[in-house]
């Protein structure tokens, strides 16, 4: 588990589901004193004999520490559980999952209260929350004295990445990281559809060429950052659009031979074969970074 390396600031925990019970033992576990507070009391109880003190209600918990962590569902519950908590003077740290607007708007929200505020968007499964090795982290936005004031407390649970004072920031990092994924997901998931008719290739054989092919491809996200910042979108270009159009025949040509629906790559092809056709032949993928924000 995680190392003693904060000194041990006080703090309050609101929200005992998977994630904010995995935040709550990080915390007890590294020495802090954690007052915890959830909906369901139930699920507090595991905790006390961790050292947890347990607030009765939401008021109490808030009163007990000036930091003040959040971890509920979504943006609603987290207006509806504080709307009566006196927060003036506190250090509110959000953790729960919100859109950049809500978040913006929760910072708001606690500059009107007196409060200061801190948005997080956590990278991480809660098995990774207090292992340092696991990689988990979480982008911070928003106050940036409160981020540096509490930096090592907020580091305890996974690595603190501070992304800027506009509170929005985390939320954006967080859902753009998560879009990547989802689209990497959708592509995992027509290869195997490919592969799967085909009795000698087992998936756990395929996975490893998978998982080794994307990673090398990733490093692509390098040469389109360089692009977008030089606006030049043929700059050190190896693949080009025109070329990957064409290519992309095979690639239907493949899904069709296989008995597997093109439904996931479909629109990125779409928006590959319109840029070319709007005269972008010899660029990158960058383009179409363009081509979204226009439509
Ligand atoms: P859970 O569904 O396990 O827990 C939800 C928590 O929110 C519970 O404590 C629940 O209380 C509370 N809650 C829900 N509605 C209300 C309400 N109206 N008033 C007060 N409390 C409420 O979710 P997680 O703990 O997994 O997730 C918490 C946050 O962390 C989410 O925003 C999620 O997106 C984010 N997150 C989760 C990850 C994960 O893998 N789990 C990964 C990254 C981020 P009760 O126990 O009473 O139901």
């Amino acid at each position: 588990m995680t190392t003693r390396n904060a000194s041990p600031t006080p703090l309050t925990l609101l929200g005992l589901g998977d994630m904010g019970t995995a935040l709550a033992r990080a915390w007890l576990a590294a020495g802090h004193p954690l007052t915890v507070w959830n909906r369901t009391p139930a699920k507090a109880e595991p905790l006390v004999a961790e050292g947890a003190h347990v607030a009765p209600t939401v008021a109490e918990a808030v009163a007990a520490a000036d930091l003040v962590v959040v971890c509920l569902l979504d943006d609603a519950s987290v207006g509806e559980a504080l709307a009566a908590a006196e927060l003036a003077g506190k250090d509110i740290v959000n953790l729960t999952t919100s859109t950049p607007a809500q978040a913006r708007e929760r910072a708001r929200w606690a500059q009107q209260r007196s409060a200061r505020f801190l948005d997080g968007g956590i990278m991480a499964v809660p098995p990774m929350i207090g292992i340092p090795e696991a990689g988990g982290y979480v982008f911070y936005s928003g106050d940036h004295a409160l981020f540096e004031q509490h930096r090592a407390t907020l580091g305890v649970p996974a690595g603190a990445r501070y992304v800027g004072t506009d509170p929005g920031h985390a939320a954006l990092h967080d859902v753009a990281l998560l879009s990547a994924m989802t689209g990497m997901f959708a592509g995992i998931t027509h290869a195997f559809a490919l592969m799967r008719p085909e009795q000698d290739v087992k998936p756990t054989a395929f996975a490893g060429m998978l998982t080794d092919w994307l990673r090398a491809m990733a490093d692509m996200a390098d040469g389109m950052a360089h692009q977008l910042e030089s606006g030049d979108y043929t700059e050190g270009v190896v693949s080009n659009l025109a070329m990957m159009t064409t290519g992309n025949a095979t690639l239907e040509a493949t899904a069709e031979e296989q008995g597997v629906h093109g439904e996931l790559l479909a629109p990125f092809m779409a928006s590959m074969r319109e840029r070319v056709a709007h005269g972008y032949g010899d660029e990158g993928l960058a383009g179409l970074v363009d081509l979204l924000r226009q439509r």
